[in-house]
């Protein structure tokens, strides 16, 4: 069986890797030059298998006047004149409900936990040298109370096996002494010790070359595809925008927010919307960056140290639909940076800008489109995409072979 793949991101280099494991024929197909050129090229590089409850819940609702009143909060909204922008907020809005989010987080955390096991099977295997690191994650809070709240969600979550500690402010920084110029801002910490962190793109790209070598996959990059031409139900081949045919037996898109304008040419309406975001890279030692990977809770901002560089991601933004970078934005996540550690020289870090493909429920579309019976999509991975990548496309081999997956992938079957 040859399958096509569209879109070398980490979920169609994943996908890709996944199929030819289990000894399809594989095609991978993406309009840039580079592998992880899109979302997947400098995101904030947590592999945060606890932390997957979705952007959706009802505390946002709450939060929401609040954040778009305030320009230095970490949404932006900009409305448009755009029935797919409403069309995205209402669902997003009417997700916003403690069933809908527990639900949700108790399929992320499964998806989540089978993508941590694929992706120690490949370190074990062939590992990929990606700065992965399983130092865990700190959670630090800057007001007491919120760290109280969080106080009484570590009990709960203690009760159903999670393995989590509170720090004091002390503790933080005996735990972090990176962060000690900033002690007098924190209030303490959640110490998570089986997080993990690495950079995405060096992932991809490593798994990309793995593909390279194996001689029943063929890459094809600086190939965008124009349409999918569906004949009687089935897709019949890829059509390139110079006009060259691309076959196959099955196909997949995992194009990230490529995937919208593809599927729609279909009839069909995939549930994204772009979510943009931003980070700053630079070059550390280990005194001047946090070893283990820090959220800057009531900034929304993470700090991840990928082998000798510091990526520090941020912001939300829904309707900034341009693709440079906005440069009061930036500088406010280089002030927060300047804030929270002093000793880097913020001015350095090179900027990015990236957009997350996100469903309005937070959960990823995985398995068959109701467009063509050929068609296979793996989208929709939002804020998640690093970490759930290879869960998600191990998912999608089993549903391809007609193999019983090893998670319920009933709350990821597309309707679209
Ligand atoms: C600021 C930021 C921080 C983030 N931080 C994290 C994090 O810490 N942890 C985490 O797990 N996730 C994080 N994410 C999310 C994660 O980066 C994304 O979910 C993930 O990269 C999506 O991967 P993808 O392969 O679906 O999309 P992409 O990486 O965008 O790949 C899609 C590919 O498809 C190709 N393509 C599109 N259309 C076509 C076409 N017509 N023809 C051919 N090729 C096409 C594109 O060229 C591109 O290479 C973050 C995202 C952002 C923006």
């Amino acid at each position: 069986m040859h399958a096509c793949v569209i879109g070398a991101g980490v979920i169609g280099v994943t996908t890709a890797w996944q199929l030819a494991r289990q000894g399809w024929q594989v095609t991978l197909v993406d309009a840039a030059a580079e592998p992880a050129s899109g979302a997947s090229h400098a995101n904030g590089g947590q592999l945060s298998y606890s932390y997957v409850a979705p952007l959706a819940e009802p505390g946002v609702l709450g939060d929401l006047p609040k954040w778009l009143l305030n320009p230095n909060s970490p949404l932006r909204f900009r409305p448009r004149c755009d029935p797919l922008q409403w069309r995205w907020c209402l669902q997003f809005l009417r997700a916003c409900n403690a069933r809908t989010a527990s639900a949700t987080s108790a399929q992320l955390l499964s998806l989540a936990y089978l993508s941590r096991q694929m992706l120690h099977d490949i370190q074990q295997t062939a590992p990929i040298d990606f700065g992965h690191a399983r130092n865990g994650k700190l959670i630090a809070y800057r007001t007491p109370a919120l760290l109280d709240k969080a106080r009484a969600q570590v009990a709960l979550q203690a009760k159903l096996g999670s393995n989590q500690q509170i720090l004091d402010a002390d503790q933080l920084i005996a735990q972090e002494p990176a962060l000690a110029p900033a002690r007098s801002q924190l209030a303490g910490a959640v110490y998570t010790p089986s997080e993990e962190s690495g950079d995405c793109a060096r992932f991809t790209q490593g798994l990309f070359q793995q593909l390279a070598a194996q001689s029943r996959v063929t890459l094809r990059m600086q190939t965008p595809i124009q349409r999918l031409e569906r004949r009687s139900g089935r897709i019949d081949r890829l059509l390139t925008t110079t006009g060259e045919a691309i076959e196959a037996d099955q196909f997949v898109v995992a194009a990230g927010m490529g995937s919208r304008p593809l599927l729609a040419a279909l009839g069909s309406r995939a549930p994204l919307y772009p979510l943009k975001g931003y980070s700053l890279s630079l070059p550390c030692t280990p005194e001047q960056a946090p070893a283990i990977s820090v959220t800057d809770y009531e900034r929304k901002t993470v700090y991840a140290n990928l082998g000798g560089t510091l990526r520090v991601a941020a912001m939300v933004g829904i309707g900034v639909a341009d693709q440079g970078i906005e440069a009061d934005r930036i500088a406010l996540v280089r002030r927060q940076m300047r804030e929270l550690l002093p000793r880097v020289d913020a001015d350095r870090a090179q900027a990015w800008a990236g957009y997350r493909p996100a469903t309005p429920d937070g959960r990823p579309r995985i398995g068959r489109s109701r467009a063509a019976s050929n068609l296979w999509l793996n989208i929709g991975h939002g804020a998640l995409g690093f970490t759930l990548a290879c869960g998600s496309s191990a998912l999608l081999g089993s549903l391809m072979a007609g193999e019983t997956p090893a998670i319920d992938a009933q709350p990821f079957q597309p309707a679209c």
